[in-house]
């Protein structure tokens, strides 16, 4: 599969620290091929915030550029494995036992693409110019949406709109969700954490997501997030496929 793809981070204008972490493999980095691209936004504070999701990042790419097991069970293990990481590091420190991490991930390999996720960062695809939210945040809200209680708009801006309620660094060893993709060329991936989506309306993320030049709407995304208040820390992938050989 040939695709381009570029990424980027901000902290934003209210947060004190940069708590997201993001990861772009090299084309064809995996040993069978494939790559990878990863968005993850830490809780836990200051340093802790930051510290997991760096280091959920740095597991979870380990993990995936040295294993040959078959995808999707690579990349379900890769996400036990950040969590491990995560817990080992909270009982070293005490400091540190409040740390945890969203994940979201995409691992394009051969003719297929794989979405894993975990909390509330979230993988879209766009195809033929419309935005597709494919992973399902793991949120309080999101339940409360899909139970029937809450609509997406009074979700927006219900006060625990932050609240996750699946993690990295979580009480329990935590399932990634995982879906598979059928990839065309032409197909746009959006990694992001919810520094960006929550700024946007879904109409705005999709027009600027759409932009001819990929490192243009990236730019364009981060600053009408910056532009509408900045609030969190924003970060973001987008990757375009060229072509996409079936095999
Ligand atoms: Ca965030």
């Amino acid at each position: 599969m040939r695709f381009q793809a570029v990424g980027l981070t901000d902290r934003g204008y209210h947060r004190p620290v940069n708590e997201d972490a993001y990861f772009l493999s090299a084309q064809r980095g995996l040993t069978d091929g494939g790559s990878f691209f990863l968005v993850a936004d830490g809780l836990g504070g200051l340093a802790g915030g930051a510290e997991a999701s760096h280091l959920a990042v740095e597991t979870v790419s380990a993990f995936l550029l040295d294993s040959d097991l078959s995808l999707p069970e690579r990349l379900l293990e890769s996400f036990r494995q950040g969590h491990r990481a995560i817990v080992k590091r909270q009982r070293a420190s005490p400091a540190h036992q409040e740390m945890a991490t969203t994940l979201t991930a995409l691992v394009l390999s051969g003719g297929s693409a794989w979405i894993g996720n975990i909390g509330d960062s979230r993988t879209y695809l766009m195809r033929q110019g419309l935005l597709h939210q494919i992973s399902l945040d793991h949120s309080w809200v999101a339940e409360q949406v899909q139970a029937g209680f809450l609509s997406e708009l009074a979700a927006r801006c219900h006060p625990y709109r932050n609240v996750v309620t699946r993690v990295l660094g979580g009480l329990k060893e935590p399932d990634a969700d995982i879906f598979p993709i059928v990839p065309q060329a032409g197909d746009r991936f959006l990694l992001a954490s919810d520094g960006l989506f929550s700024e946007l309306p879904d109409m705005i993320l999709e027009r600027l997501a759409a932009a001819p030049d990929l490192g243009g709407a990236a730019e364009k995304l981060r600053r009408a997030a910056l532009v509408r208040g900045g609030y969190d820390n924003i970060t973001l992938i987008l990757i375009e496929l060229l072509e996409v050989l079936l095999t």
